[in-house]
């Protein structure tokens, strides 16, 4: 195939499905090479062998008369099938010493090999045979003609039988290599990249070819199909329309297999067709490999396509995760998820960042949006997103928190001036003006802190900036909400100390039939009388460092709710517990865990950990590595309030999880019809796709469950089924659904 041919050229290679080595027509020879000082046996041996076929094929017989000219000609020529080899040449042991080299030191495991001998007696032991894998042994005058041709029969039918195997153990080897390999990226075109690279080495040719993604949905017309990834003499066309393939037998070929969503097979090159499954686009992929392709290599190419779509559905459905995690629907601009991850980005650097935030609420869309309508109201976002665009260019980010509430995270000059008079006064005199601006700022270099807590800050001030008509600045924290913090965790301390933290188990459930499979354990905190909620005393215990004893508590407690459990008879229902990074993060964690677990006679796989999206993200190598030890202890591990954020969704298909949990803010707004809907569903199908468990929180109406029921996720927690509450109570609800059982 030459990119010069012209078009519609006849003598361009078709390219056809399925097509077998035998159409190809042309059988490779098979060669033989006789080893012999003997000229005589030599002319007698081509005469006896002239006429010989073997599947067909002729045979080419190559001769060498001494041990070191056959040495030389074996290095040069590696597929030679079968030696028949003179014992005694030069020396004695001639032959035997260039068997062993041949195994030995050229490395050649596969080569058949004869030994042929004028005198008897001069036959190697039973066990060099068998060490040095020679096939046969014969004596030269037994040689009559059809007993050779059966001997070489024999002979190259094992040569076949060997090779074949070890050049599937070899392709099999190299596709769980690329699999792991592929498992790792995320990015289309570099996916695609590595994929050509590996499929190149598995077929062991030169990666000359591309890959071709039929747009981004499945119905996308054949037009809008490009080249993600090209590589060799392929690589100027990387992020082309397939039109612009310039040869147009690759190109047609390309087309059909996309058209009639099949591989296609020709005499120098491969397109292989990749269904992309329900999720994922289709794709095609063309590799030049200037040769016509056997039957193992075909089996290999199947398995290793098998591989190589599942690799491609990750992809984009990480891709696409992305996108809706990270994207506003409405406006198409950064989000809450991307601002808090650009935010974790630049808290990250030590000092001197010169970067604020800068929030900016609009009063009459937060208040006023009902009496707007919703068409109006998109309206005035729309308007809204383009000023502070215009206002502040890249590199500042414009965020969409939620509602009116936007967010910009640039240089600190650039955030300089007052924006809410700019704001108010309009883009121009026919537009409406906008109104009720609130807007206020966080400097970077002053905060010390997580991300999330610089946008807790920031919409903190713009609630007291509120109908003041001017920007709130942060100074550090305030002095009343100090205080009250310090005088909080000095209680909490106290409670923890006196041990007055207790448990209460929240109910889970199976969405299949209703039935209670497990329970989350949660810390409740009373003091003076009122329960604390954990929303204030959890980061109050994480900042202060109280996390690490009172976590240990709600363990111990936890344990002992599933030696009630066992008691009374449920053994099988496991519960979790959640575990903070700072837990996490300590030497000691899983060491306290296990001898925690001893004391009680528990076993790990009946406490689950669960763990925020954040953990995994924030040290992301030492905190792998902890998860991996808990799971090999047998400890199941949940990604809580999976979906809100980070990037997890990239890397969650390498981290050694069991199960998702789909953050309550994703099932609250399925009701709506909202956009989150699309990402439960993607999270759903993502946890099938990697064989994950998935549990969708914070459930609270039957059309919410229905739903989820019909997306196939599998388990659900939430106020419809169970309020948390104590121990007894959750018996007693078991106790009623074994009851009625
Ligand atoms: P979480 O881990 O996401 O726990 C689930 C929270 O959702 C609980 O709030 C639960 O009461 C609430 N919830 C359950 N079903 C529904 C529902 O249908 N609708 C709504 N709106 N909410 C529902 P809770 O108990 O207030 O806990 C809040 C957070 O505090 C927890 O969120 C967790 O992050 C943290 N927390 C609680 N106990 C512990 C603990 O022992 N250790 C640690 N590290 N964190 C804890
Ligand atoms: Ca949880
Ligand atoms: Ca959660």
């Amino acid at each position: 195939m030459s990119s010069s041919a012209p078009p519609g050229d006849d003598r361009m290679f078709e390219f056809q499905p399925e097509m077998t080595a035998a159409d190809a027509g042309v059988a490779a020879p098979f060669t033989v090479l006789s080893v012999d000082d003997d000229p005589a046996f030599q002319h007698s041996l081509r005469l006896a062998l002239s006429d010989f076929r073997f599947d067909d094929s002729p045979l080419q017989l190559l001769t060498a008369s001494s041990a070191a000219e056959a040495e030389e000609l074996l290095a040069r020529t590696p597929d030679v099938s079968a030696i028949l080899l003179d014992v005694v040449m030069e020396t004695d042991d001639a032959g035997l010493r260039l068997v062993r080299s041949v195994r030995e030191q050229l490395g050649n495991a596969e080569v058949r090999i004869v030994l042929v001998t004028g005198q008897p007696g001069m036959a190697p032991m039973r066990q060099t045979l068998q060490q040095l894998d020679i096939s046969d042994y014969w004596l030269k005058t037994d040689l009559y003609r059809e007993r050779l041709q059966g001997i070489v029969t024999g002979t190259l039918r094992t040569w076949r039988e060997i090779r074949a195997l070890g050049r599937t153990k070899r392709g099999l080897q190299q596709i769980v290599h690329a699999g792991r390999q592929l498992a790792g990226v995320h990015d289309l075109g570099e996916f695609s990249g590595h994929m050509l690279h590996e499929l190149a080495q598995l077929l062991q040719v030169p990666a000359d070819g591309m890959v071709c993604v039929r747009a981004e949905h499945r119905d996308a017309p054949l037009s809008s199909a490009r080249v993600v990834s090209a590589a060799g003499r392929f690589t100027a066309l990387c992020m082309q329309p397939l039109e612009a393939i310039g040869d147009p037998a690759i190109r047609q070929a390309l087309l059909d297999a996309l058209q009639r969503q099949t591989s296609l097979e020709g005499a120098d090159g491969q397109v292989l067709f990749f269904d992309g499954g329900e999720l994922a686009p289709q794709a095609a992929v063309y590799l030049a490999t200037d040769r016509v392709l056997d039957d193992e290599e075909r089996e290999l190419l199947r398995v290793f396509a098998l591989h190589a779509n599942a690799g491609l559905i990750n992809v984009d459905l990480a891709a696409r995760l992305d996108h809706v995690a990270y994207c506003d629907p409405l406006l198409d601009i950064p989000n809450g998820n991307a601002l808090e991850r650009e935010l974790e980005r630049v808290l990250a650097a030590p000092s001197a960042r010169g970067c604020s935030l800068l929030a900016v609420d609009l009063g009459q869309y937060t208040h006023g949006s009902l009496a707007l309508g919703a068409e109006q109201g998109d309206l005035l976002l729309q308007r809204m997103a383009g000023r502070l665009r215009q206002l502040y260019p890249p590199p500042c980010m414009v965020a969409r928190l939620h509602e009116g509430t936007f967010a910009v995270l640039g240089p600190s000059a650039q955030l300089a001036a007052d924006p809410v008079a700019a704001l108010e006064q309009g883009e121009d005199d026919h537009a409406l003006p906008f109104l009720g601006v609130d807007a206020a700022r966080v400097d970077l270099d002053r905060y010390s802190g997580q991300a999330r807590g610089v946008v807790a800050v920031a919409l903190l001030l713009l609630r007291r900036a509120r109908n003041r008509g001017e920007l709130a600045e942060y100074v550090t924290e305030g002095e009343a909400e100090n205080r009250a913090r310090f005088l909080e965790s000095r209680a909490l301390y106290r409670a923890v100390r006196e041990h007055r933290i207790h448990i209460a188990l929240q109910a889970q459930v199976s969405l299949e039939d209703g039935r209670i499979v497990g329970a989350e354990v949660l810390a409740r905190w009373t003091e003076d009388g009122q329960p604390v909620p954990p929303a204030r005393f959890i980061p109050i215990a994480e900042a202060s460092g109280l996390i690490v004893p009172l976590g240990r508590l709600v363990t111990e407690q936890a344990c002992q709710a599933l030696q009630a459990l066992a008691q009374a008879g449920f053994a099988d229902i496991p519960v979790s517990v959640n575990v903070s990074p700072l837990q996490l993060r300590r030497r000691e964690f899983v060491e306290e865990l296990v001898q925690l677990l001893a004391q009680y006679g528990i076993e790990p796989r009946r406490l689950e950990l669960e763990i925020t999206e954040g953990v995994v993200m924030s040290d992301y190598q030492a905190g792998r590595n902890v998860l991996r030890r808990l799971r090999a202890l047998g400890f199941p591990l949940a990604v809580d309030d999976f979906g809100m954020g980070y990037s997890s969704l990239r890397y969650v298909h390498s981290l050694p999880v069991t199960r998702l949990k789909l953050d309550r803010h994703f099932i609250a707004s399925i009701d709506q019809g909202a956009v989150d809907g699309t990402v439960s569903e993607m999270i759903i199908a993502l946890g099938r796709c990697l064989g994950l468990d998935v549990v969708a929180e914070g459930v609270e109406t039957t059309a919410q469950a229905t739903w989820l029921r019909q997306q196939g996720c599998p388990c659900a927690q939430g106020f419809l089924y169970a309020r948390p509450e104590p121990l007894e109570d959750f018996l007693q609800r078991l106790r009623a659904q074994a009851g009625a059982a």
